[in-house]
């Protein structure tokens, strides 16, 4: 199955369950499990913060960031779509009392920073107190500028806010960029990395920051469930995943491009500003998005088909593999007569 609706779906190599299988392992609630303590140890050092904590998922990572920053009745300043205001089943108000701001964000994923002063509530007893500034990098598939990042954190230094990037895919922004992670995350007081996405873990993300922050994380990660025993077992998947997988997302991004090149070619409307990092958005009639889900899945390949459709290259995507689809693809518009004229003629592949 060629799988592209998420880098989620991402299956661990043979030499990552090796080490999985290798790991040396302890009680990671009692501190003793080596292999979390180094895993932690890696996010530590490479977001240049002074620690990291190892979570079962991105979203528990992320709500614990939240519970940690934010007291009941506080606020959070945080994108319409982002995942830890949209996606995370309203985590931070069931179970933190904690209010979220959204915000439209530009289309470039950054949250313009002038609708962000705006939102901040006034010191009056009407408001809840404005704590905390979330930014996603990357958000759907776009890396924020740098230029951007440093203003943002000297905002929220200027409004005393914390500032807490969501960087499941961080690494893909640092790759795009050509930069090692800390020159994002210098730019944040606290961040999350999802170690199960275009990395190939099969589970667990990073919460990195302070000392003193990650301590207190600690508390109301075993308060959610999230103190893990011999989770050595995963931590080595991310060890892993840490020191094979991040220079290759390269590759994703790469063939995102390619993809896309590929399906403009035939006709199929691209979302601007076309593919960015490992993501490309195209959109299609709803006759066709009906239709393509089940012709692509006859072909074993499966997309989450839609009117607006988006496709994630990973590490289990060949160039190969989006020969097949495009290919596939182009079968499929025409026989839907949708490819005429230089489109059936001109762009031609095996
Ligand atoms: C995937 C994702 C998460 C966390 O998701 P989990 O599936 O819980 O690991 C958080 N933020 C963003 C932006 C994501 O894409």
């Amino acid at each position: 199955m060629i799988d592209l609706r998420s880098d989620t779906v991402t299956l661990p190599s043979d030499a990552m369950r090796r080490q999985m299988a290798e790991a040396e392992v302890g009680d990671d609630v009692y501190g003793d499990d080596p292999t979390v303590a180094a895993l932690e140890a890696d996010g530590a050092r490479l977001s240049g913060k002074a620690a990291a904590l190892f979570f079962p998922s991105g979203t528990q990572a992320n709500l614990v960031a939240l519970l940690t920053h934010c007291q009941r009745g506080e606020e959070y300043i945080v994108g319409q779509h982002a995942h830890n205001y949209r996606f995370e089943a309203g985590g931070a108000a069931v179970l933190g009392s904690i209010q979220p701001q959204p915000l439209e964000a530009d289309a470039d994923g950054t949250l313009p920073l002038d609708k962000v002063a705006a939102a901040i509530k006034p010191d009056d007893f009407h408001f809840a107190r404005t704590r905390l500034l979330c930014l996603e990098n990357t958000h759907n598939g776009k890396v924020l500028p740098l230029a951007y990042l440093q203003q943002a954190w000297q905002f929220s230094r200027d409004h005393k806010l914390s500032l807490h990037i969501d960087g499941a895919r961080v690494f893909n922004a640092a790759v795009a960029l050509n930069v090692p992670l800390t020159d994002i995350s210098q730019y944040c007081d606290t961040l999350t990395i999802c170690l199960s996405k275009g990395l190939g873990a099969p589970v667990g993300s990073l919460l990195c920051g302070g000392e003193d922050y990650i301590r207190q994380a600690k508390r109301w990660r075993k308060m959610v469930g999230g103190g893990m025993r011999q989770s050595g077992i995963l931590a080595a998947a991310g060890r892993y995943a840490l020191e094979h997988n991040v220079q290759r997302l390269r590759e994703d991004h790469d063939n995102a491009q390619w993809l896309g090149q590929q399906l403009g070619a035939l006709g199929v409307e691209i979302m601007a500003p076309g593919a960015q990092t490992n993501m490309l958005f195209i959109r299609q009639s709803p006759e066709l998005a009906a239709k393509l889900g089940p012709w692509m899945l006859g072909h074993d390949i499966n997309i989450a088909s839609g009117t607006v459709t988006r496709l994630v290259t990973h590490l289990n995507i060949s160039r190969q593999d989006l020969e097949k689809v495009v290919r596939i693809w182009r079968e499929f518009l025409h026989h839907h007569g949708e490819l005429t004229g230089a489109a059936l003629t001109g762009v031609y592949f095996q």
